[in-house]
Parts: C-alpha cells; sequence; structure tokens
C-alpha cells in the first residue's frame, strides 16, 4: 500500500511518499513560494535530489506539478499516480468536534472551515491542499490528521482558563494544543523503547523545534500541555514569546502604542530567541553566538533553558508517576549541547545525565542520555510526524 502525506503552509506544499509495505520514503519534497512567481520544487527520491523553478500559482497548480514529478520518467517513483492509496494531511485545528484521524468528507470539511478562527494560518492552507489533492485525484481516499487530536483528553481543570466562563462557551476561548502528532509518535515509540505498553506510560514529552512544546501524559494519554488557544503559549520558541503576563499587552498598547496587529507579530514572530539574542531564531546561530561571547545570546539560551525546566518540575508534580522525559524536534534530537543544559537544570528530579551517551545520540538515533541509575530517565526519542500521518491514513483506508 503506498500513502501519500501532505502538510500544506500558506505557501508551501511538503510530501511524503510512503510504501507501507515496511513504511520506507520512496519520495519527498516541499513546492516553495506557492502563488509566487518563482516557486521552487525541490524532490527527493532514488537517493538524488534535484531543484527546479516552477510555475505554482496556487496550492492546486502545486499539487499537480508533485503528482507530475512523482510519475517522470527520470526522477519519479510511480509508473502511474493511481498506485497512490490513500492520502494523510496534517491539519492544524479541528476544535472541539473532530479528535481523530477521520476520512474526509463535507462534515470534515465544514469543521476545518468552522476553525479559520483558530488557525487562521494552517487551517485554509489544509483546506487549500485538501481540496487540490480531490481535484487531482478524485477516487482516492483523503485522511485528515488534527495537530489538537491528541490533546482530546486533558480535563477541563487543565484545558479551561480562569476567565468569564462565556468566553469558553460562547467564544471557544480553551487550551487545545498543538504538535500533537508529534507529541504522540513520541509517546508510542517511547513507550515501545522503555518495554511499557502504550497505555500504561506515564511521561514528559518535550518537542524543541522551531516551534517548542510539552505534553504531560499518563497512562498513555495527555493530560497536559503547554500550548494554548493557539500555538503561543507555554516554552520560549524560536519567534514565539511562550508566557508571558498578558497585561504586559495593555502596557505596549498603552505606554508603547502598539496596535493588534503589531503585537500579534511582536509576540509571534518577533520574540522567543530572536526577540531576546538579536541574532537569529535558529538554535545553531544562537549557540555559536553565545560561543563568540554575546551576552544576549548567552541570555536568551539561559531563559529557554530556565523555562523547560520549570514546566518539567511542575508537569512531574501532576503525574502519577514519571517513566521518562522525552526529548524530540530538530533541537531536541541534534543539540548535544542544549541537552546537556537540560540534563543539568533537572538535577533536583534525581536526572543523571551521562554526557558520552547524550553525544552519541545524535543523526536520528534514539537512546537514553541519562546513566542507569538516574531516578529520572531522559531519553531522546526523533520524531516523525509524517509516518504517524501515513499510519493513520492506512488504517482508515483499509477500514481496520
Ligand atoms: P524543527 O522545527 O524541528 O525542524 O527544528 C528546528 C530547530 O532545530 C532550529 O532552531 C535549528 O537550529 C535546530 N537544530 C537543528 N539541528 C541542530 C543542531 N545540530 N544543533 C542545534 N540546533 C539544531
Amino acid at each position: 500500500m503506498k500513502v501519500f502525506v501532505v502538510n500544506c503552509g500558506s505557501s508551501s506544499i511538503k510530501y511524503q511518499l510512503f510504501d507501507m509495505t515496511d513504511e520506507s520514503v520512496l519520495a519527498k519534497g516541499v513546492v516553495e513560494r506557492v502563488g509566487s512567481a518563482d516557486a521552487l520544487l525541490e524532490h527527493t527520491a532514488k537517493g538524488m535530489t534535484t531543484k527546479q523553478q516552477v510555475v505554482a500559482p496556487d496550492h492546486s497548480a502545486g499539487m499537480k506539478l508533485i503528482f507530475d514529478v512523482l510519475v517522470d520518467a527520470q526522477l519519479g517513483v510511480l509508473k502511474s499516480i493511481s498506485e497512490i492509496d490513500g492520502i494523510g494531511h496534517r491539519v492544524l485545528h479541528g476544535g472541539e468536534k473532530i479528535n481523530q484521524p477521520c476520512l474526509i468528507d463535507d462534515n470534515v470539511r465544514d469543521v476545518i472551515r468552522e476553525n479559520f478562527l483558530l488557525g487562521p494560518l494552517h487551517n485554509p492552507a489544509n483546506l487549500m491542499g485538501i481540496d487540490a489533492a480531490i481535484a487531482a485525484m478524485p477516487n482516492v481516499p483523503n485522511v485528515a490528521v488534527f495537530d489538537t487530536g491528541f490533546f482530546a483528553t486533558l480535563p477541563p481543570h487543565a484545558f479551561r482558563y480562569a476567565v468569564p466562563s462565556a468566553w469558553y462557551t460562547k467564544y471557544h476561548v480553551r487550551r487545545y494544543g498543538f504538535h500533537g502528532t508529534s507529541h504522540r509518535y513520541v509517546t508510542r515509540k517511547a513507550a515501545e523503547l522503555l518495554g511499557k505498553h502504550a497505555g500504561e506510560v506515564n511521561l514528559i514529552t518535550v518537542h524543541l523545534g522551531n516551534g517548542c512544546s510539552m505534553t504531560a501524559v499518563a497512562n498513555g494519554k495527555a493530560v497536559d500541555h503547554s500550548m494554548g488557544l493557539t500555538p503561543l503559549e507555554g516554552l520560549m520558541m524560536g519567534t514565539r514569546s511562550g508566557d508571558i503576563d498578558p497585561a504586559v499587552l495593555f502596557h505596549m498598547h498603552s505606554v508603547g502604542k502598539l496596535t493588534l496587529a503589531q503585537l500579534d507579530a511582536a509576540l509571534n514572530k518577533q520574540s522567543g530567541l530572536l526577540g531576546v539574542s538579536g541574532v537569529s531564531n535558529d538554535m545553531r546561530d544562537c549557540l555559536a553566538a553565545a560561543d563568540g561571547g554575546n551576552e544576549n545570546a548567552a541570555l536568551a539560551l539561559r531563559m529557554y533553558i530556565y523555562r523547560i525546566a520549570k514546566y518539567v518540575g511542575s508537569y512531574y508534580t501532576i503525574l502519577p508517576s514519571c517513566d521518562a522525559v522525552v526529548l524530540t524536534g530538530g533541537v531536541g534530537e541534534n543539540s548535544v549541547a542544549v541537552r546537556s543544559w537540560i540534563l543539568q537544570s533537572l538535577a533536583r528530579l534525581g536526572v543523571k545525565g551521562d554526557e558520552k551517551r547524550n553525544g552519541q545520540t545524535v543523526r536520528g538515533k534514539a537512546g537514553p542520555v541519562t546513566t542507569d541509575d538516574s531516578t529520572l530517565p531522559v531519553w531522546v526519542v526523533p520524531t516523525n510526524e509524517e509516518l504517524m500521518i501515513a499510519r493513520d491514513t492506512m488504517v482508515l483506508v483499509k477500514g481496520e
């Protein structure tokens, strides 16, 4: 069975084609700058990566280009596009109505549309991708896998904000949670690696990429999560502030004369590592700058680690027990230095880092980065959201 996985952004279409007999990736790539005059298709297959300028005025055109390259005589991996058995879509926001992966029909499309306000950057793009895929291959089942889905099990005391109840009942203001497919994937994988049943594992999963989020997992289910109504709350991120006193906004509106749009841009795009370091949103650049003596970059890193330690401490308290802290995402999987600071910052919880293991667990490797006698083990588990979506799609397409 072959499954095509799509992740549509407002100006990009990322894709992977899986052969589910062995879960191998046959091809992957991205169309960037969709909608502009100079779109770019990067395609990797058969061990070769090619880049070409393409014309992709909209998502439909971009999707057609991808299907064309998949059957191209030189770059392609399929004889015919009809070899694709199912298409899985990453969708940001299912609101409160959908929390499971599901076959896409008009009802599901309506729910994705209803949640445009809660996911203004992603849901419209996700729906464009779905429509483009349906238009290109009308007879193939499409599956939506929601980023919010894993958090349907959060109890009300974790998902409600202490604001007037009508904000929730009338305007749906609550914690939804994001990166759910990643947290779900690493939860299952960690359970497997720890030799535990998926429904029995207790974890703190920490996704550290450009966006950063954390989940408390009790008996395999999410019971708390750091992101909220939007992916802005919680940990410090590449360009996002994470937690902040909401009154800062009133202050900056009245004293700094910032408009709502400027406040939104400041917290989402000009804060986090970028805002504090003044160097970059990219962890590698911040590490290099701090190494070179840049004090703002060093402070940004310290704040980043400090916030993670505070969240681990609070999640540790609310869990019945904790089998491991799991690190994932671009930073969690690759940065030996950041992991080393995280390990040190968790010493009070009985974490004993193993620098040799830490140094060796890179480039997609999974494993513990603590000593065997560490009271609280810390593991690195590389995430694979696309594979999770492909698995979900296969199950629904097969009707198992
Ligand atoms: P992601 O969003 O999961 O792709 O992660 C992106 C982040 O991972 C960026 O901040 C990168 O700088 C960071 N990253 C990737 N590789 C490394 C590395 N070897 N060391 C430090 N940070 C890294």
